[in-house]
């Protein structure tokens, strides 16, 4: 791992590499913080995942939608970064991490009211085309779980939630 960083942070001189509670990309600060909490083996795919958002330029996202297809292209490219570097990153792990985004995706598009999958109105908002349900979604971007119980605690974070990271 550390020797991994080493090689990253001469390889990539433009981009900060932190440790951190969580992975993510920021791309206002271009730093990629990597979390040695991953079980193991998993920091390196994680660190791979997010140097791949970085390299691809991925700063924001508009509609949800979007963000899923950036998460599907973080993958492939992860996957080619690892290669270089003589990973190899577990195929079930990549889409363990993508249906997270799908049931994401999911919970916000299904009608309250009916159960449709809807379409998305504007960033935070979506409107059925069955039963014309509006309903809001939050603009808080993709959370975990287990992010946003962490975030009640913590007071000084709102600032920092509202700039949009990848995870
Ligand atoms: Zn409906
Ligand atoms: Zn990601």
């Amino acid at each position: 791992m550390e020797r991994l960083l080493k090689e990253l942070s001469a390889d990539f001189p433009d981009l900060k590499f932190v440790r951190g509670k969580y992975c993510r990309w920021s791309p206002t600060d271009r730093t990629i913080t990597y979390s040695a909490r991953e079980p193991e083996g998993r920091t390196e795919w994680a660190l791979f995942h997010e140097l791949a958002h970085a390299t691809l330029g991925h700063t924001t996202y508009g509609v949800d939608i979007e963000l899923l297809l950036l998460e599907v292209a973080a993958w492939e490219k992860a996957k080619q970064l690892a290669q270089s570097y003589g990973h190899i990153i577990d195929e079930d792990h990549m889409q363990d991490c993508l249906d997270t985004y799908r049931d994401w995706l999911d919970r916000r598009s299904t009608c309250p009211t009916c159960g449709n999958n809807s379409l998305q109105q504007g960033s935070d908002g979506y409107k059925c085309f069955n039963c014309q349900t509006e309903w809001r979604v939050s603009s808080s971007r993709f959370c975990r779980p287990y992010r946003q119980k962490n975030r009640s605690k913590n007071k000084t974070s709102p600032a920092l939630s509202s700039q949009t990271t990848f995870q």
